[in-house]
């Protein structure tokens, strides 16, 4: 039976939220509250029911699950307060600001015995989910080297984003989706977190920032988000011992070069103003072999669909409580090293 659903917060993702809950197969959208009251009329202007206020959505007894989209830094106090209200609860990434915050929303969902979860939609993704495939399929070899960018060049934006109060920042903002996609494609522990954060256009969050991970399993991880980049690198850069891939852009675009015959090592010299290079001229089109990547169809509702499955207990939830830990850790991890200047052990 479809699960009747709230949403709190009816800014840019709360309405991204809506439009697809207004024609979802799974739930019902029976209405929406916002603190601001023109957010409220749009709703209305789009036939979407609206509260006239939390406590009137946190009464209604019909709701099964509400979807929190609001600023940052108050996901926290929203969650919990849904949690008590007696219904499921998913919180708009990133969960909350600090380690703390998050074991106080699993603590309220543990004492209440209702699902939370968080919309971390970034791992339907089909540039993401293309490179966990090549990962994945030994088509490599042994993988050293993964590297994952995101660039934009309007810096960061102008609203709460900018405001560290507000739960501000590119970290919080995009690298809570890279890194925690990142996590999900290398199984293994983590040694060692080295990070830096650019301040080029905001002095109080973060603007970008570049992020190495030293897994046990020997990858080495580079993480990158950018607001100043106007020449932008591929999204997706990856090493193994016989091969290497790229994915230029979301859009999957990109290929995977593999040597067919290492032995094979005659090449062209290239002319450098130095003098002449074998080492670093590229080789003969006959000893190497390029695939494609792999096209991935992917479905980013599938999480509401796991989330009203779950609700029934016919699902496990797919983005778990220990995920979400681990990620937001790493992050804290990150502050401290750009604080300090140094790499940080980790688990
Ligand atoms: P936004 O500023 O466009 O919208 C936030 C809305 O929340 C505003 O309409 C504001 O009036 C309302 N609000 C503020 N305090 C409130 C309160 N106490 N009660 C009710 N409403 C309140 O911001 P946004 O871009 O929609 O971002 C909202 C959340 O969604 C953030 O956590 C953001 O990180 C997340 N987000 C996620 C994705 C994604 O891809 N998963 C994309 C964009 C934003």
């Amino acid at each position: 039976m479809k699960k009747n659903i709230a949403i709190i917060g009816y800014g840019g993702m709360g309405w991204w939220h809506g439009d697809y809950l207004k024609k979802s197969d799974v739930c019902n959208l029976l209405g929406v509250w916002d603190i601001n009251p023109d957010r409220l009329v749009i709703a209305r202007n789009e036939g979407i029911n609206t509260y006239s206020s939390l406590e009137e959505l946190l009464g209604d007894d019909r709701l099964d699950i509400v979807t929190v989209a609001t600023p940052n830094d108050i996901h926290k106090e929203l969650i919990i307060k849904v949690l008590e209200s007696g219904k499921n609860a998913i919180s708009e990434k990133p969960v909350t600001l600090c380690s703390e915050d998050l074991q106080e929303m699993f603590d309220a969902s543990n004492r209440t015995g209702k699902l939370f979860t968080v919309h971390q939609n970034r791992r339907w993704d089909c540039d993401f989910l293309a490179m966990k495939q090549v990962y994945e399929s030994g088509v490599l070899g042994e993988v050293f080297n993964i590297e994952s960018r995101v660039h934009g060049s309007r810096g960061i934006p102008g609203d709460w984003r900018g405001m560290k109060q507000y739960g501000g920042g590119m970290m919080l903002d995009w690298g809570v989706h890279i890194i925690d996609q990142m996590l999900l494609m290398v199984p293994s522990k983590i040694k060692k977190v080295y990070c830096q954060f650019d301040h080029v256009t905001n002095y109080e969050v973060d603007d970008g920032f570049r992020l190495t991970l030293n897994f046990e399993n020997g990858v080495r991880a580079y993480l990158e988000v950018g607001t100043s980049n106007f020449i932008n690198l591929p999204r997706w850069y990856m090493q193994g011992e016989n091969g290497t891939a790229v994915i230029n852009d979301f859009s999957c675009e990109g290929k995977i070069v593999c040597v067919e015959n290492w032995d094979e090592k005659d090449v062209v010299p290239v002319r450098t103003a130095a003098g002449l290079t074998k080492t670093m001229a590229p080789r003969k089109d006959d000893t190497i072999k390029t695939h494609e990547i792999p096209q991935i169809t992917s479905d980013v509702h599938d999480f509401y669909r796991n989330v009203a499955k779950a609700v029934d207990g016919i699902e496990s939830q797919l983005i778990t409580h220990p995920q979400l830990m681990r990620v937001m850790k790493l992050m804290e991890a990150c502050a401290k090293s750009d604080e300090t200047g140094m790499p940080v052990d980790f688990e």
